[in-house]
């Protein structure tokens, strides 16, 4: 792993952040009781009892690898543990297949027919560098953030909070417009693939956290370590198929339980630094006053249906994200939820709990009454996108999928959770039905506004191209 110094390498930001985060109380006198740790002060805030809010994405991060989603590899016990102090929802679907849109509507409670943030020919993010003529510059091209989309953390920094991001996926560089609202956004030395491991994002949240604030603070964190290519430290491989020889399966080539071991062991490594960050916001008294939410963004296909990777399909090991939150101490649930909730429920859900009307105009409704339909939009990238576009509504048991090559399917995921029998051609009504329904939603959904224009640079595209995105 790498070494990190988290105090020499966020720069301005870290210093706009530290102004909004003021240190005056501790700088002032040096009174060690004025140096009490931001859980202590969100306490005694007689001014503000606002969460302190943490926000974590695990990128591709299928919810059944997970142990407290019954997986039965020992891939995650840091985060069983706290998804025992927490509400655990069961049937969390992500809203799209890949990273950018995914967090976009996470940050805007948005379907990705709304936000509109997608591959499109006329798209201001250009992820061609245009040497290859005309043709390969359009076939790159997708839409960015509308301009006048409004995003979580500009919403709770106007409410007024602290904002703080570290991020280390590729898609999460601040060029795609994510870091809008953010009084500090660390994306920094993302270079290379798995340029920014699990062990750093926790050293450098904790050294964050640790920072004095005036203002209740938000912090959001991304974690990429599943993402492919899977490059675990090897004593994490090592302790995984140690663990549990009697997991593998003779139904299973070598090669793919190697695969499927690897991207385990990813997990498992990440676990244990998100173990680590508990246990730092423990020992800083603030893992009880704090609404933390932990979350992914889309899953990963392990050679189900013949498909690796994440864009590109909409099968429930694309879309099925983990989805735990922990309220602070005195709101605390703890529990499970089996209803089906997606992504876009978490910020006005974050909205409501930061005192913050949620605006018009947005799909998701939060988690108490989820009365959106269950929407999945993959729009990819032509270059990892053979098959098309795919759309998929999820009514109760069935899932309808669309797709603009004319393979649409229909399964019943209660008899049928892994999606082998497709029930479409046997059910035309019905899936004529679900077909309309599908569309007729996302015609009616508020369309994104104009967009702004953000040139991607080279190093970013370079990255973009080693991971697979781009040809
Ligand atoms: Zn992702």
């Amino acid at each position: 792993m790498s070494e990190t110094n988290p105090s020499n390498t966020v720069g301005v930001d870290r210093r706009s952040f530290l102004k909004r985060a003021s240190v005056a109380v501790c700088g002032v006198g040096g009174v060690a009781a004025a140096c009490a740790s931001l859980a202590a002060w969100s306490l005694s805030s007689a001014k503000r009892r606002l969460p302190t809010i943490v926000l974590i994405t695990l990128d591709t991060t299928r919810a059944d690898h997970l142990g407290c989603y019954g997986y039965p590899r020992p891939t995650s016990p840091h985060l069983d543990r706290f998804a025992a102090e927490s509400l655990v929802f069961e049937q969390a679907i992500s809203s799209a297949t890949w990273t950018l849109p995914a967090h976009v509507s996470l940050f805007t409670g948005k379907f990705t027919a709304s936000h509109g943030v997608c591959k499109a020919l006329d798209g201001e993010l250009d992820l061609e560098i245009p040497q290859y003529g005309p043709e390969a510059v359009n076939h790159y091209r997708s839409r960015s953030i509308a301009a006048d989309e409004r995003m979580l953390a500009e919403f709770l920094s106007d409410a007024g909070y602290a904002t703080a991001a570290i991020v280390a996926g590729p898609w999460m560089k601040r060029v795609f417009g994510l870091d809008r609202g953010f009084d500090m956004y660390d994306d920094e030395n993302i270079e290379t693939v798995n340029a920014r491991p699990a062990e750093e994002v926790t050293d450098r949240a904790l050294h964050l956290m640790s920072i004095q604030a005036e203002q209740p603070q938000f912090l959001f964190l991304n974690y990429f370590d599943p993402h492919f290519p899977y490059a675990p430290p090897s004593e994490f491989i090592q302790r995984l198929t140690n663990s549990d020889s009697s997991f593998v399966s003779d139904d299973i080539s070598p090669g793919l339980q190697q695969r499927i071991d690897r991207y385990d062991a990813e997990i498992m490594y990440l676990d244990h630094h998100l173990g680590r960050l508990f246990e730092g916001m423990r020992s800083q008294g603030l893992f009880d006053v704090a609404l933390i939410v932990v979350t992914g963004d889309h899953g990963e296909m392990l050679g189900e249906h013949g498909v690796f990777g994440h864009p590109g399909v909409v099968y429930q090991e694309a879309v099925h994200v983990p989805l735990i939150v922990k309220q602070p101490r005195r709101y605390r649930e703890v529990g499970r939820r089996s209803g089906w909730t997606q992504l876009i429920d978490v910020f006005p859900f974050l909205l409501d709990a930061a005192e913050i009307d949620v605006p018009e105009k947005i799909q998701g409704t939060g988690f108490a009454t989820v009365d959106h339909p269950i929407v999945i939009e993959s729009r990819t990238l032509p270059g990892i996108n053979e098959g098309g576009d795919w759309f998929a509504l999820i009514d109760g048991d069935m899932k309808f999928v669309w797709s603009s090559e004319g393979n649409h399917m229909l399964f019943d995921l209660r008899r049928d959770p892994r999606e082998h029998d497709n029930l479409f051609a046997n059910n035309p009504e019905k899936s004529r039905g679900l077909d309309d329904a599908l569309h007729k939603y996302l015609a009616s959904l508020p369309v994104p506004g104009p967009q702004t224009v953000a040139p991607v640079d080279r190093q970013t595209h370079a990255l973009l191209k080693s991971l697979g995105y781009l040809r």
